[in-house]
């Protein structure tokens, strides 16, 4: 049986024809009918779906025809699924996640077994009992490392009746699977990102492990063979025209069911959505899905995999998420995507997340819709002995000191661009010890400045936040922080730019704009400080 990224190479030029399908090739009745007669439907049906979608009429039509399907096929079940980061660090660059290799806003933390094992208890005090596990591309963080924090979860969950471990993790052997599974996973999740090769490779950048396509393609190839029949698969939509990716999609999933007689267990619907530091998550683009799309999208996924889970997820809000849900999904509704994150609390994660109604009233509205929840269990108390929140005491002496410290930084960046004006780099020599001072400069704030704001952002933003007045204020202090992420990166692309051409021009503009902004920022914080110590 030849592996998927064979067969891709030969089909991908047909999914990229039915994209672009104007007219169906089938009534619409007959592709209702063959969704709940059949597992699932092909590419081509789908294709045809998407098709009459064209007219607007046409989609409340495929809605009701989702649901109904999904009401008479699968079971009248809510399945609750609750991630777990175990890492922050990532050696990838996938230049639309928060959590890439040189986004220097993010905070990296690697939970150790015991604070993952205080986290863990949070949650199943909750009443969770389907946990996924989610990491990042940590070498620090290999497969066998994570088997011990799989086995730690199975041996919770059994002491409490049983759950299920799921894990969204990079790609590995088939053999890693074969010792995860021995730990007591269950079910994997892996998104393609885009199933388009040359998006693909425009997305994750040269060098980043990640990057082989093929590979990635090829993982139910390993994972399924290694014992594990549950698996999650699906695109991240908007890297590319989502109707590519939804039949690529489709027919991975059709591909499973004639090489290995399984149906997913369930389909990613993430929609693309902006993080912190990410300038390219942030922009509309022409493969931005509206929101009219990504509910076709839903309806056509539940009439292809009518016995598969849609994994909804708080990328999207609450809203969007209980009008499209049909009987037999999965359904997220706590989720901190920082490690650590739900003992924490606030801290910025991987992609921005929506606020839900609590599980407990969640759960009720899905049963007045007649869907049983599973995997959520009554709450239990926590023990005593858990921390419920990490932190440092409230200091502002010590802000206003790194504040200073910083004020002197800014004070020696606009010397170095002073310099410049006078001697503008002509000259190799002045060139390359300007540009060597700036380096360090740029260090410092890489550095130094960055772990103030996160300090801030963690520690002192927090002892503020019981004033109703001041949650403008914080916000606009954190947006402040996270430009001057953006900046310090768009300074460094044109110090590069300036050791080529030695023409200064765009460097002083971006350099002496951050420097202003960045004095207006640290004046207003310590204003901000001073009236609420007055008050
Ligand atoms: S998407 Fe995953 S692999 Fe890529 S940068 Fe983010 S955490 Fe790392």
């Amino acid at each position: 049986m030849p592996t998927f990224s064979e067969v891709f190479r030969v089909s991908g030029g047909r999914i990229e024809s039915l994209a672009a399908l104007s007219a169906p090739a089938r009534p619409l009745e007959d592709i209702f009918a063959a969704a709940e007669r059949t597992p699932g439907l092909d590419a081509e049906d789908a294709a045809s779906l998407i098709a009459w979608a064209r007219e607007p009429e046409r989609r409340a039509e495929i809605h009701t025809a989702a649901q109904r399907v999904r009401e008479h096929v699968a079971p009248h079940t809510m399945e609750f699924v609750i991630p777990v980061y175990l890492t922050s660090f990532c050696e990838n660059e996938c230049l639309y996640c928060g959590y890439r290799q040189s986004n220097a806003l993010a905070e990296r933390v690697r939970l150790s077994l015991d604070e993952f094992s205080r986290e863990l208890d949070l949650i199943l005090s909750w009443g969770h009992r389907q946990i996924e596990l989610v990491l990042s591309e940590d070498p620090e963080f290999g497969p066998e490392v994570l088997a011990r924090y799989v086995e730690l979860t199975r041996r919770k969950l059994d002491r409490l009746g049983g759950g299920v471990v799921g894990l969204c993790s990079p790609v590995y052997e088939r053999e890693d699977y074969v010792r995860l599974a021995a730990a007591g996973l269950e079910w994997v999740v892996e998104w393609q990102e885009t199933y388009h090769q040359s998006h693909f490779d425009r997305w994750h950048v040269t060098g980043s492990p990640k990057r082989d396509f093929e590979y990635r393609l090829d993982l139910w190839d390993r994972v399924i063979p290694a014992g594990i029949r549950k698996i999650a698969l699906g695109a991240l939509l908007g890297l590319y025209d989502w109707r590519y990716d939804v039949l690529a999609a489709i027919e991975h999933g059709n591909y499973l069911r004639r090489a290995y007689g399984l149906d997913p267990h369930a389909i990613g619907i993430p929609r693309l959505k902006p993080a912190r530091g990410v300038l390219a998550s942030q922009k509309p683009s022409r493969f931005t899905v509206s929101d009219d799309d990504y509910r076709l999208i839903l309806s056509v996924y539940h009439l292809a995999f009518p016995r598969s889970r849609l994994f909804f997820n708080t990328r999207e809000n609450y809203e969007m998420n209980i009008s499209m849900v049909a009987a037999g999904d999965l359904f997220t509704v706590d989720c901190d995507t920082f490690p650590g994150g739900y003992l924490r609390h606030d801290t910025p994660g991987q992609f921005s997340t929506h606020g839900f109604p609590s599980r407990r009233e969640v759960a009720r509205v899905l049963a007045a819709r007649g869907l049983k929840s599973l995997y959520l269990e009554a709450e239990t108390p926590l023990p005593a002995s858990e921390p419920s929140s990490t932190g440092a005491p409230h200091d502002i002496l010590k802000w206003q000191e790194e504040h200073a410290k910083i004020r002197m930084a800014l004070q020696d960046w606009q010397a170095i661009l002073a310099g410049l004006v006078l001697h503008p780099g002509e000259n190799l020599t002045d060139r390359q010890a300007a540009l060597a001072a700036l380096r360090m400069t740029l260090y410092f704030f890489k550095t130094y400045a960055i772990d103030h704001c996160r300090r801030e952002e963690n520690v002192l933003f927090r002892t503020f936040t019981a004033r109703s007045d001041s949650t403008a204020n914080l916000q606009a202090f954190r947006d402040e922080h996270e430009r001057l992420g953006i900046d310090l990166d768009k300074f460094e692309r044109q110090m590069a730019s300036y050791q080529l051409s030695g023409d200064p021009s765009v460097l002083l503009t971006v350099g002496e704009r951050t420097i202003r902004e960045l004095n207006e920022h640290l004046a207003r914080e310590e204003e901000f400080a001073a009236r609420q110590s007055v008050d």
